[in-house]
């Protein structure tokens, strides 16, 4: 059950992704181990000393990966940025993220699971950084779902057109970007996300989606520093879907500096 197809609230899965992440280093280790025995049968036949400079090698490397890895966890459990969050997070962006899904996919768990676990990484090694950026550095990024399909109001280019009429959560939505004086936009994709960004040049972006578009948004997006906030869909995929205001309005009041006048 990965997706989010309900409005009841959901506990994100990091602990998922860790557990996949501590997988991921045992299978470095076995790996880095098996380099190593496997040939140095015939490298003593060479040198007898060439097993152990190869050996350290390969102990190095696998030191710095596992390391790498441990401080990753442990940031995640501490919540606290402890060394490199902003490094650690590129490295689970860049490198890490296909491989876990990859191997997440082997035990049979389904993307959306995986999305969900590694949006709440991401999230948390956001937090970690304690950022605080002024309102108008920073920006909410919406999918065009969460507006009511019916209503006539063109809001993509300006989402201050809704009238507040309250049928959709636009009308909330735009009246907290309003009070706190935080650039919103709707994005109808990622061409136009990314469009976007290069304009309003945010140094912290709060991004409502679902899985897989806060996904890539926020592997596009790096380093730029972005909270994902998923959508909720009780009619279905990208119809009249929804969002928990008070998940928007936590993440503007922990990274964003307003004077709410
Ligand atoms: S709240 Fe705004 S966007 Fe939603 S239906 Fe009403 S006018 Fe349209």
């Amino acid at each position: 059950m990965g997706s989010v197809e309900t409005t009841e609230p959901y506990q994100p899965k990091k602990r998922l992704f860790i557990g996949l992440l501590c997988l991921a280093c045992s299978l470095i280790l076995l790996f880095a181990f098996l380099l190593w025995w496997v040939p140095s049968i015939g490298l003593t036949n060479i040198h007898p000393v060439l097993p152990i400079i190869f050996g350290t090698l390969l102990a190095v490397v696998s030191f710095v990966i596992v390391g790498g890895l441990s401080l990753l966890v442990l940031t995640l459990v501490s919540g606290r940025d402890l060394f490199f969050s902003q490094r650690l997070r590129g490295v689970v962006i860049k490198y890490l993220f296909p491989g876990i899904i990859a191997i997440g996919r082997l035990f049979g768990v389904d993307r959306d699971t995986l999305q969900q676990s590694f949006i709440a990484l991401n999230n948390q090694l956001v937090r970690a950084k304690e950022l605080r950026v002024p309102a108008e550095k920073a920006l909410i990024l919406l999918p065009h779902c969460i507006q009511l399909f019916d209503c006539a109001i063109k809001i993509t280019g300006d989402v201050d057109k809704c009238v507040r009429c309250g049928q959709c959560d636009i009308s909330g939505l735009a009246e907290l970007a309003r009070s706190r004086k935080v650039d919103i936009a709707v994005a109808t994709g990622g061409t136009l996300a990314r469009k976007l960004i290069v304009e309003k040049r945010p140094r912290f972006i709060l991004a409502v989606a679902c899985e897989r578009d806060l996904t890539s948004g926020i592997r596009d997006a790096y380093p730029l520093p972005v909270i994902g906030v998923l959508n909720r869909r009780p009619h279905g995929p990208c119809f009249n879907t929804h969002i928990i205001l008070e998940e928007v309005t936590r993440a503007l009041d922990e990274h964003v500096v307003s004077d709410r006048t």
